[in-house]
């Protein structure tokens, strides 16, 4: 029989899969080298740190595990801008640029995963997004076999999408992020709970620092630490809905919640709605018993208890689409990548 290599260290779900054959890249050059290899070009895909996706089954391809860690500032008048490779930890650049007392990324702090994964669902996090900071985005097309540099406006960054989820899905291998940041202190404090907390502290003028120590806080306590329980995050995204479709759905559901967004449309927590189906805290047993479900506190966040399949997980997932869709005519879309095998 074939070896096959385990991927449960590799998924924050931590799902127990694994795949024909894994490679590591710390270059440019590794990558293509690797990519010129017939076998590992039929059928592959890249890994960050596994906290944006769940293995339904054993993939049968070749995983390629982005591990560029170059890391270059230059400094301008009032401005840095970084060079970071996409096997960079995110929240290490995010700890960087805090140290140095830059300004841009502070409130993403403590998102797991990798740089290069970072624009491709445009993760956003208490009031910023990183497209916010992106200058461009430098990868690998599998689709003309060069690399390419994609600026910020080419990139079609949206709420938790781009280019590279949508119309690149699987075809661009992101090798290089560069941002901006700035030197002077001009934290976002617009988002609610954080100006919460940071009020609660006392603190009135807040540097980059306090918001990046009250936005870990906040995460420490509201987020299951994925090395303590199996999760990704949201498992799925706000819906975004038009506002006369939100007009009509508040005759039947006076409290439904909801954010602009934009001129035309409005934006729904996806936690309120399964929440209200009861959804929370659920727990389920797979065949083999072992447990998964939806986290007591986090409505938007499923759980491996321990053991649980990914396919498993889908299902459930599916329940609660099916059920809002029922209840609230509104389609939760999957903010995880859901990979079949
Ligand atoms: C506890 C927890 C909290 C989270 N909180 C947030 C949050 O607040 N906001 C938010 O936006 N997200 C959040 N996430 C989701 C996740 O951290 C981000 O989506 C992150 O960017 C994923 O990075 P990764 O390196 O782990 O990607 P992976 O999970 O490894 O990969 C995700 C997808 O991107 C592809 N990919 C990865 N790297 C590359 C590359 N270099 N080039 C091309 N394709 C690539 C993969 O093939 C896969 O399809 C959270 C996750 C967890 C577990």
């Amino acid at each position: 029989m074939p070896q096959r290599i385990s991927l449960k260290s590799l998924n924050t779900f931590g799902i127990d899969v694994s795949c024909s054959q894994l490679f590591r890249f710390r270059s440019e050059k590794e990558l293509t080298a690797l990519l010129e290899d017939e076998k590992i070009r039929s059928q592959f895909m890249v890994l960050g740190g596994g906290s944006n996706i769940l293995f339904c089954a054993d993939y049968n391809g070749t995983i390629l595990k982005n591990e560029i860690n170059t890391l270059r500032f230059d400094t301008h008048e009032d401005t840095a801008l970084i060079k970071a490779g996409g096997g960079v930890i995110w929240h290490t650049l995010v700890e960087e640029c805090v140290q140095k007392g830059y300004t841009g990324l502070e409130n993403l702090a403590l998102i797991p995963g990798t740089v290069g994964a970072a624009p491709i669902q445009n993760i956003g996090a208490y009031g910023v997004e990183v497209k916010d900071a992106i200058v461009s985005v430098r990868g690998y097309s599998t689709r003309t076999s060069a690399f390419e540099t994609f600026e910020n406006n080419e990139c079609a960054f949206g709420y938790r999408t781009s280019i590279f989820k949508e119309k690149f899905k699987n075809e661009f291998i992101i090798t290089e992020v560069t941002l901006r940041v700035s030197k002077k202190e001009s934290p976002n404090t617009s988002y609610g709970a954080l100006q919460e907390h940071l009020t609660s502290a006392g603190i009135k003028k807040p540097s980059c620092k306090d918001v990046f120590d009250a936005v870990c806080a906040i995460r420490r306590e509201k987020l299951p630490n994925p090395k303590i329980m199996g999760n990704a995050g949201s498992f799925f995204k706000n819906p975004v809905i038009e506002k006369e479709k939100y007009e009509s759905l508040i005759k039947t559901f006076p409290n439904l919640p909801h954010y602009a967004f934009g001129d035309k449309y409005v934006k729904i927590p996806a936690a309120y709605l399964i929440d209200s189906l009861g959804f929370k805290g659920v727990k389920r047993f797979d065949a083999n018993g072992a447990q998964f479900g939806v986290h007591t506190r986090q409505p938007l966040v499923l759980v491996n208890y321990g053991g649980a399949t990914g396919a498993s997980i889908l299902t459930l997932a599916e329940e609660i689409q099916k059920a809002v869709l029922e209840k609230f005519r509104i389609h939760l879309e999957k903010e995880v990548c859901v990979v079949r095998g």
